[in-house]
């Protein structure tokens, strides 16, 4: 067993708000958590970001720099700034019975001689765990001695619209919300203390908090002490709570028979779990297909959504796209034929890419896009951003044809595990061959900071070669998957004939 750190943070208090076994890892066992992976860094940095932008709505304060771990420079450099009487203090650090904790924002009301802390958060409104989180900070705060007046959580404001940032941040007073849970957090805190001062591990079984709010970083560790195997009644589409349910019981396999009352989808997953076979349903497959119209047009966009809007029209998380892979299939013998953008610079994509992606649809065929549905939104996007293109991008709209729904009725195979992502779907039908492993940009997070750095006025010319193809590379699979699984489609109609 570790020796108690002096300070914990207010960050790690929070993880055993969620886990009291995470907490006692963190601290005992750290060597077993997960390293940062590159989606939860971006995430990390998107959060700094905001936090950054949120000050400038509080001019004129005075910032701590201090780094995140300087506990004891942080604490002294704030009891400096209270003492000199300063009125806005940000990252303002606070401790108390060895709970540590730093403000956003906080400001003096020299009418009430009481402050008022402003914690930012980069979401769209205030969740549960912000009141938690935000309530301890309190609780830090006004046990140390600061005096209180309100407490507020600033979050992104979604009927902002760039260029007008005015309105970028709304703040919500949760100071009531605060006072309902007040009493409930000394003897949590107590409760934490104690658990980690134990000489053993907590008896804690993996359950939802390994997921909610935040994925812990010692599933690997749990989960494999557990031996949760790969495929377990937790793959099993929709089953919520219940699956957990089933977890308690000891219902950990996928066919055991005390699993009841499944939906067809479900009962499609078992079902070739226990036989191996995969389902498929051709005649479902052929009555979808029949509105399906050649030439056929695969369509795949790589977006960006950053948090703070950067371009006209758009509100923080609006997805921008900046690049399209489109295949074109004139019929089922005919070639193929591929047509690519990618915006490379650190500007708006969409006048460069509207004209270029109604080039690459022109014609009167169905697109086929994959969750569909994410492609005609952005469409639409385009068109309210383009009155010039507004009509052209509105006619694609109804030409998008989706092969998700298609499969997820009408196929099953036991690679999938229980999921409709192309990503696993394609290997799950075409083979391995059509798997995404290896690729240096292999998903849509991976193509965001693929952009994010290829834009950066820091990458060497080289890398931006290197992030040019391998992005290309990611944009063209995700069409070509999705002809392949189409010619698999209209092959399995035709051999029923
Ligand atoms: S994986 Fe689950 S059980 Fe293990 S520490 Fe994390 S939240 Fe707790």
């Amino acid at each position: 067993m570790r020796k108690l750190p002096k300070l914990l943070s207010k960050t790690k208090i929070m993880r055993g708000y969620q886990c009291v076994k995470n907490i006692y890892l963190t601290i005992h066992h750290p060597e077993l958590e997960a390293k940062i992976t590159p989606e939860q860094q971006a995430v990390f940095d998107q959060g700094n970001e905001v936090g950054e932008a949120a000050r400038k709505f509080f001019p004129g304060g005075v910032l701590i720099d201090n780094k995140p771990w300087d506990f004891f420079g942080s604490l002294k450099k704030t009891r400096e700034l209270l003492a000199q009487k300063t009125e806005i203090i940000y990252e303002a650090a606070f401790e108390h019975q060895g709970c540590y904790a730093r403000a956003d924002v906080i400001k003096y009301s020299p009418e009430t001689q009481r402050w008022k802390i402003y914690e930012v958060k980069s979401s769209t409104k205030v969740k549960e765990e912000h009141i938690n989180d935000v309530g301890l900070q309190a609780w830090i705060i006004a046990s140390s001695g600061l005096p209180l007046e309100q407490i507020n959580v600033v979050h992104l404001n979604t009927l902002c619209v760039f260029p007008n940032l005015e309105n970028l941040f709304t703040i919500e007073d949760v100071t009531a919300k605060i006072r309902e849970i007040y009493p409930r957090i000394l003897p949590k805190i107590t409760h934490l203390f104690s658990t980690i001062n134990s000489e053993t591990i907590p008896d804690i079984d993996i359950g939802p908090q390994c997921t909610a709010p935040y994925d812990c970083g010692f599933m690997d560790s749990c989960w494999k002490e557990k031996k949760v195997p790969e495929l377990s009644v937790l793959n099993i589409p929709n089953l919520k709570e219940k699956k957990w349910e089933y977890f308690r019981q000891g219902i950990i396999s996928v066919d055991d028979s005390r699993i009841t009352e499944l939906n067809p989808l479900q009962q499609r997953m078992v079902e070739s779990f226990k036989t191996g076979k995969r389902f498929v349903n051709t005649e479902g497959i052929k009555t979808s297909l029949d509105s399906w119209k050649f030439p056929l047009v695969f369509l795949d966009f790589e977006t960006m959504n950053p948090a703070l809007p950067r371009f006209q029209g758009c509100g923080p998380y609006r997805h921008v796209a900046f690049q399209f892979s489109v295949h074109r299939m004139d019929s089922l013998q005919a070639e193929i034929v591929h047509t690519e953008f990618l915006h490379d610079l650190d500007s708006d994509p969409r006048p460069t890419l509207i004209p270029a992606l109604l080039k690459a649809c022109d014609g009167e065929g169905s697109i086929v896009a994959y969750f569909g549905k994410f492609e005609s939104d952005r469409i639409l996007e385009m068109a309210e951003f383009s009155p010039f293109h507004k009509e052209a991008l509105e006619k694609l709209v109804p030409r998008i044809v989706d092969p998700l729904p298609i499969i997820r009725e009408h196929v099953y195979d036991n690679e999938f595990k229980g999921s409709f992502s192309l990503k696993s779907v394609a290997p799950g039908i075409l083979g391995k061959q059509q798997s995404y492993e290896g690729m240096l940009v292999a998903n849509g997070s991976d193509a965001q900071r693929a952009y994010s750095e290829l834009i950066n006025s820091n990458t060497t010319a080289d890398r931006k070669r290197e992030l040019v193809t391998a992005s290309l590379e990611y944009c063209k699979k995700d069409t070509l998957v999705m002809v392949e699984l189409a010619r698999w489609l209209f092959h399995l109609v035709a051999e029923k004939k």
